[in-house]
This record gives C-alpha cells, structure tokens and sequence, in this order.
C-alpha cells in the first residue's frame, strides 16, 4: 500500500470520526467506532457499538468481542492491529436502547460512508458479515434499519 492510499483512508476516517448526520437520534451522542488500516486483508462488519464499547471507544470491547476473538482463535493485540483487522460496524455510534435491547444501527453511516471506506481498503480477502443488518445490507435486501 503507497503512502498516498494510507493519508487518504487516513483523511477518510478523521472525516468520519467528525460525522455528527445523526446527533439528534444518539442519546449519548456521535462517537463514531471505526478501524481500519489500508493493508488490512479481514473485514468485520458487525451492528453497531453498544454502551460499553462507546464509553471506552474500542471495537468489541465486550463480552461479544471476547467470544468473536475466541471463534477466530486470536489474541486482543492481533485483532485491534489495524494492519491486519478492519473494523467497521454497519452503525458507527452507539444507537441507544429500544424495546428489549439496543436500537438498530443508524442507517445514516452506510448511506454516508460505507462505500467510500471500503474503496479505500483494496487489500480485503476475507469479510466477516456478523448480524442481520450486516449480511442484509451485504447479502439481500437492505431493511431494518432506525427510522
Ligand atoms: S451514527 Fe454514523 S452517520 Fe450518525 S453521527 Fe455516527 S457516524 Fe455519523
């Protein structure tokens, strides 16, 4: 990966982590939580932050984090290494509670910014589609997602 693909993601994603499209919508407001490295060869595209994940800002921070790393059979270190590992969640920001769990993703981040990140990331070999929303917009018909 040349030096101008890397400050142009990296252009990208500052541009991303000031996204504020749906503020009004995030109780806790925007933190967008995503990773990426311009040389990652694996995607995870899961839901979207949850609480705990919001307040310390890294990606699977969470129990589910604990059981997708133990699936893959790979260590934290190797699996926050943004060299390797692209993280992008279908929601970015943490999408607030609803009726018996946390709310759908936001469906603002992928009109606004999926495409543009994943032009940048050409090394990708391996997607981890991980949720309904992930492998709907992905795989078939994109719905679910909050109003
Ligand atoms: S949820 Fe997505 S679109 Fe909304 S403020 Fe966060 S990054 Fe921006």
């Amino acid at each position: 990966m040349n030096k101008d693909s890397c400050s142009s993601l990296d252009s990208l994603l500052a541009d991303v982590r000031a996204c504020r499209a749906c503020a009004p919508h995030l109780p806790l407001g925007p933190r967008p939580i995503v990773r990426a490295g311009a040389d990652a060869r694996i995607l995870i595209v899961g839901q979207a932050p949850g609480a705990r994940v919001h307040a310390s800002g890294i990606p699977w921070d969470d129990a589910s984090g604990d059981r997708l790393r133990n699936w893959l059979g790979i260590d934290a270190a190797t699996f926050h290494d943004e060299s390797r590992f692209a993280i992008i969640p279908m929601g970015f920001c943490y999408p607030g509670r609803g009726n018996g769990g946390d709310k759908p993703p936001r469906r603002e981040c992928a009109q606004l910014w999926l495409d543009s990140l994943l032009g940048k990331l050409p090394d990708i070999q391996l997607t981890l589609l991980i949720g309904q929303y992930a492998q709907r917009h992905f795989l078939g018909a994109s719905q679910g997602f909050a109003d």
